[in-house]
């Protein structure tokens, strides 16, 4: 068979040239990662051919023995890395995964009480512009203004207010521990279901890290590609009497034919996160978190809720006069990734923003620890306070990836000769 490269070497360049942006930049946003190769070699698989409508051993197709036997492996691993009664691994996305939950338990117009989107939450946990808030009614929570963390007495009293069916604990950009708890307590003042998103900290959690949900949420939905470092995709767990309704709610109810490949490369992630070297390796996404926020605070930087439990962090650029978008532009030049991130109680629109978000996971997984993390801030700090100025730029740029090429990462997905030839041009101009 013909190559990538033979076939349509425009999609082959594009490909490459991701793999050397990758390489290259310091790339902080919290929710991506770099999966292993062998999480790469079984997404890219001909389990991607495969139709296998259904679950194992009772599929709608022929054929599917080898697909099963991945997907059984894919269910066993997750049930015992979360220590879940159930687990569905077929959502294609953490959003569907949600949805999953919804389709199980709730009627349109039904209520449900989630944070809110502007203090760290999520689209699908009931804003205007997903079909969350479309179908359903929301109320939300968030932090409080002077600690920047979630406000439970807030929580019970919107609960006990609006007495949702589903409360929903979990959030894209909060910096503290969850107390999953006490969310229990307050669903069960108010006969609500609880569920828990893990999207982000799925690593966290399954290291042991950050507390989990598993013992209190009818649900815990979360997914593979964040800091658990596996494919793109999602999963839901449950208690086993929401077992069926959960099978039924992602398939047939909200997807066809579930993404084989990618199964499989989900069971291979989770059996990555058991060993030791996943422990701590979470554990030193979070070391390299406080390390980075704390040099930056030394710097100057004001850290929404002083610090962090876990993998990431917003910083308030307000007093720095200057927007969350223009940081991003700006760190951008300089081979640095941050995304603009609004802060809670934010003046500026979502596209524009007074924050930008920084996350640890993918710095992590190249080997950097906190003496890199004190680099990184100094870095952030010397773009930030000399916007615009160019010389600036491209001597961090510089720095940025001469310390990038001191931590390689996917060095194999670059062809050879590209490699060696752009390496090593950057390397004679460092
Ligand atoms: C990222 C995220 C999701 C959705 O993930 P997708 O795979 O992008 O659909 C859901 N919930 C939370 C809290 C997230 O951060």
């Amino acid at each position: 068979m013909k190559s990538l490269w033979e076939t349509d070497p425009e999609v082959a360049l594009a490909v490459e040239n991701e793999a050397l942006r990758e390489e290259l930049s310091i790339i902080l946003i919290a929710s991506e990662n770099y999966a292993s190769e062998a999480v790469l070699q079984a997404q890219a698989s001909v389990m991607t051919n495969k139709y296998a409508e259904g679950y194992p051993g009772r599929r709608y197709y022929g054929g599917c023995s080898y697909v099963d036997t991945v997907e059984k492996l894919a269910i066993n691993r997750g049930k015992e890395l979360f220590g879940a009664e159930h687990i569905n691994v077929q959502p294609n996305a953490g959003t569907a995964a949600n949805m999953a939950v919804y389709f199980s338990v709730l009627n349109p117009g039904d209520t449900i009480l989630s944070m809110n989107l502007s203090h760290g939450g999520h689209l699908s946990h009931g804003a205007m512009v997903s079909f969350s808030g479309k179908f359903y009614k929301t109320f939300f929570y968030g932090v409080s203004k002077e600690t920047g963390r979630i406000d439970y007495d807030e929580v019970e009293y919107l609960a006990k207010k609006y007495r949702p069916k589903l409360i929903i604990a979990g959030a894209s950009s909060y910096s503290r521990i969850i107390d999953f708890k006490r969310f229990k307590e307050i669903a069960d003042l108010v006969g609500a279901y609880f569920m828990a998103d893990i999207a982000h900290i799925a690593g966290l959690v399954a290291a042991g890290i950050h507390p989990s949900p598993i013992p209190y949420a009818d649900f815990v939905t979360g997914t593979t590609h964040k800091t658990l470092r596996g494919p793109r995709g999602g999963f839901v767990m449950c208690k086993s009497k929401f077992a069926k309704t959960i099978d039924q709610a992602v398939f047939p109810g909200l997807q066809g034919g579930p993404l084989m490949h990618v199964i499989a490369a989900k069971a291979v992630a989770f059996k990555e996160a058991m060993s030791e070297k996943f422990k701590k390796y979470q554990y030193q996404i979070v070391k390299n978190a406080q390390t980075l926020a704390d040099s930056l605070k030394e710097k100057g930087f004001k850290i929404i809720s002083e610090g962090t439990d876990n993998h990431l962090f917003l910083v308030d650029l307000t007093e720095k006069d200057i927007t969350g978008k223009e940081a991003e532009i700006a760190l951008d030049n300089a081979g640095i990734t941050v995304n603009k991130n609004v802060i809670p109680y934010d003046e500026k629109p979502p596209t524009i923003t007074s924050g930008i978000r920084i996350g640890t996971p993918i710095v992590t997984t190249r080997g950097m620890k906190e003496k890199e993390m004190k680099q990184i801030a100094f870095f952030i700090a010397k773009i930030i306070n000399n916007l615009g100025e160019e010389e600036v730029y491209n001597e961090v740029l510089e720095k940025v990836k001469k310390l990038c090429l001191s931590f390689p990462v996917y060095h194999n997905q670059i062809r050879k000769e590209r490699l060696d030839n752009d390496l090593k041009q950057i390397a004679v101009r460092l």
